[in-house]
């Protein structure tokens, strides 16, 4: 899509400090980051939402979850705890419709999230 932002930067078309790269996915720092450790996985494929998920996107999914399990250890956050957040749709939050997994660490998580 030409006109997302999460395509330009897997691109590298948009400047963004990326630390993980692969055939699938990018994992990059949020630019507004909501705890110390803010990152976001998404595919190099855009899908906009949850939503449009098919069948064959299955294991592109599963390596969102590899990859945030590889970023959280560089980052030092996967023996103290992170949570990663997926928004679907703009009711419950989702503001760039390119589907991204949020991984957020070091520091205390509330439950249920606002
Ligand atoms: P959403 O609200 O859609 O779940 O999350 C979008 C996230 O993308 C937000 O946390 C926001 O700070 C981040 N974001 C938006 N634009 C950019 C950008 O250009 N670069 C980076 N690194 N993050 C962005
Ligand atoms: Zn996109």
């Amino acid at each position: 899509m030409t006109d997302c932002i999460f395509c330009k930067i897997a691109a590298g078309e948009i400047p963004a400090e990326k630390l993980l790269e692969n055939d699938d996915v990018v994992v990059f720092r949020d630019l507004n980051p909501q705890a110390p450790t803010h990152l976001l996985a998404i595919p190099r494929r855009h899908i906009a939402t949850i939503n449009d998920l098919q069948e064959q996107d299955a294991a592109l999914f599963g390596k969102l979850f590899l990859a945030a399990k590889e970023v959280a250890a560089l980052e030092g956050i996967a023996d103290t705890g992170y949570r990663t957040v997926m928004n679907c749709g703009e009711g419950a939050g989702q503001t760039v419709f390119h589907i991204h997994l949020h991984i957020l660490g070091g520091r205390a998580m509330g439950w249920p999230p606002g």
